[in-house]
């Protein structure tokens, strides 16, 4: 699969990780899906609720919204309703990483699993340091929910 993203929601995704550094930020992607070419058209911000409440591993009470984010389920119900009402659909997320590197982790993984989205849904990250944004990159949960698939990132100028 092949994610294109206009520059204004590529430039919106860095601009959201550097508002909300040195915290993650999130949100969802509305967009259409043509075989295997998914582009993005609304960038959707989503607070992020994370809070050791929603802590998914024993380890992760030891961690903050420094590194980790939450997109509650209701944020999904708009976003789908939203995307619905302009003939689009939800095509992925985002989230930043303060600090690390553009590169999905473990814990992004089980939090994927647990959310589900289906075989299509990017899940897009972006590097931030010292609030500056860098290399972004996308991925595709495999179909078991085991691994991140990479996929093509393009970004339209
Ligand atoms: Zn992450």
């Amino acid at each position: 699969m092949t994610l294109v993203l206009t520059s204004l929601i590529a430039d919106g995704i860095r601009a959201e990780g550097t508002k909300h550094y040195p915290h993650e930020c999130c949100g969802l992607l509305l967009g259409t899906l043509n075989g295997s070419q998914k582009r993005a058209e609304v960038l959707w911000p989503v607070e992020n609720v994370w809070t050791d409440e929603i802590a998914l591993t024993e380890t992760d009470s030891d961690h903050s919204l420094r590194d980790r984010f939450y997109i509650p389920p209701k944020a999904y119900l708009l976003a789908d309703r939203a995307a619905r009402a302009r003939n689009l659909e939800l095509v992925g997320c985002y989230h930043s990483h303060p600090d690390d590197r553009a590169k999905l982790s473990e814990r992004d993984r089980i939090g994927a699993a647990g959310a589900g989205g289906g075989p299509d849904f990017s899940f897009v990250v972006v590097s931030v340091r010292d609030s500056n944004p860098g290399e972004m990159t996308t991925a595709l949960l495999s179909t078991d929910g085991q691994h991140w698939l990479l996929e093509e990132l393009v970004i339209e100028e």
